[in-house]
């Protein structure tokens, strides 16, 4: 782009016209929120706020450094000692963001010669940290489909190590726009197969899936052998901010040794450690949570079988409507605003062309009230679109 106010002007204007722009609106407009990642209501639990208050107090503000200076504290510690067991794992690392986590983790361990095989349908993150491998063998496979991700393998992975390279394969666990379970057993033994990675981002999984929390490495019993590098994060289900990788001793520390993303950033502040802590805790204790949930994932879906709505066949708190056209979703968007309920609409490059929706999600937090309200609004919405 040239540094022109034309050419500005023209790029906002192009953004106009596809009905692509974003717009930010205070989160504290008073409706009820149907659209956050909050899925165990521990964003605005108390007991989770002292505990980042009282570390606060305690610590201060900032860590002051990154972790490899003097920005790793106790808390740090303590926190990915509590991750490592959680998850299973031999050893966790703590990283400032998701988006931070999922660039580090393939920096840290994949270069030029390795073979990356990415769902269709991942993560801008970990489109991005596979972009900045630059390997020439970057792949997708269609969304799901472990076979494909099997035959492309097959394919594929013997050229790479005839380099001297090795295999990745790189899927969300819990789909962030969609909400289904990637394929895990299946992708884990196509990996074993070839003695490729299967690094797993649940980011959406940790906290909610699984018995107790563990995600999706929980729900399909799978351990460090058939995932060894696990990342999850703190923005979601754990109600405050950050992230982690899990793995066995040596994976964590080429992260520590090499990701960039975690070398060259400030470390997470020690009250936000101190508050995941806590969040940790009442995932692994407050079992009533994950059970509210279900409940109204279910009062959700039945409503919706009921209307009539068509959302996306998920198990997940992550319960999409697709409308496809941008316009559509904004205006279905518009009409829940109005009548007190706030669902974003999600559009394109977010979600592929042509499939712009209502990401609706659920949270523990939600009353069977709001949910009831939700359809009804989401009813009368979609017939006026419609119409
Ligand atoms: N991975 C997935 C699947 C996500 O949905 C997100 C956040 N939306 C991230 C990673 C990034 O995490 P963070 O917000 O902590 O950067």
């Amino acid at each position: 782009m040239r540094c022109t106010p034309e050419a500005r002007a023209a790029a906002l204007r192009d953004i106009d016209e596809r009905d692509l722009r974003r717009r930010r609106t205070p989160a504290e407009d008073g409706r009820v929120n149907f659209c956050s990642n909050d899925y165990l209501g521990l964003a605005r639990d108390p007991a989770v706020a002292a505990a980042m208050a009282e570390a606060a107090q305690r610590y201060g503000s900032g860590s002051g450094a990154s972790h490899l200076v003097s920005g790793h504290g106790a808390e740090h510690e303590a926190l990915e000692r509590e991750l490592a067991e959680f998850t299973g794992r031999a050893r966790a690392v703590v990283f400032s963001t998701g988006y931070m986590a999922n660039l580090g983790v393939l920096a840290a361990l994949a270069d030029k010669r390795d073979l990356l095989l990415a769902d269709g349908l991942n993560h801008a993150s970990l489109i991005d940290a596979a972009r900045l491998v630059r390997s020439p063998r970057n792949l997708w496979y269609p969304h799901a489909d472990a076979a494909a991700a099997r035959a492309l393998l097959d394919v594929h992975a013997p050229a790479a190590a005839a380099e001297g390279g090795g295999a990745f394969i790189v899927t969300d666990g819990v789909f962030s726009m969609d909400g289904d379970l990637a394929p895990l057993p299946a992708l884990a033994a196509a990996a074993r197969a070839h003695d490729a990675w299967l690094v797993v981002d649940d980011a959406h999984g940790i906290g909610v899936v699984g018995a107790d929390g563990g995600g999706c490495c929980e729900h399909f019993g799978l351990d460090a052998q058939a995932v060894p590098v696990l990342i999850g994060t703190f923005g979601k289900a754990l109600g405050s901010f950050g992230a982690f990788v899990a793995g066995d001793e040596d994976v964590i520390e080429l992260l520590i040794q090499r990701a960039r993303s975690y070398i060259y950033t400030t470390a997470l502040p020690p009250a936000v450690a101190a508050a995941t802590r806590r969040a940790l805790r009442i995932v692994r204790e407050e079992a009533w949570r994950r059970e509210a949930l279900q409940a109204r994932i279910a009062q959700f879906r039945e409503g919706a079988a009921r209307r009539g709505l068509a959302v996306m066949p998920s198990t997940t708190p992550i319960q999409p409507l697709v409308l496809g056209g941008e316009r559509a979703a904004l205006a279905a968007s518009g009409r829940l605003a109005e009548a007190g309920y706030r669902v974003t609409a999600i559009r394109p490059p977010t979600v592929p062309a042509g499939t712009a929706r209502l990401r609706i999600t659920l949270s523990a937090a939600h009353t069977p009230q709001q949910v009831e309200g939700l359809l009804a609004a989401l009813d009368a919405a979609m017939r006026e679109v419609a119409a």
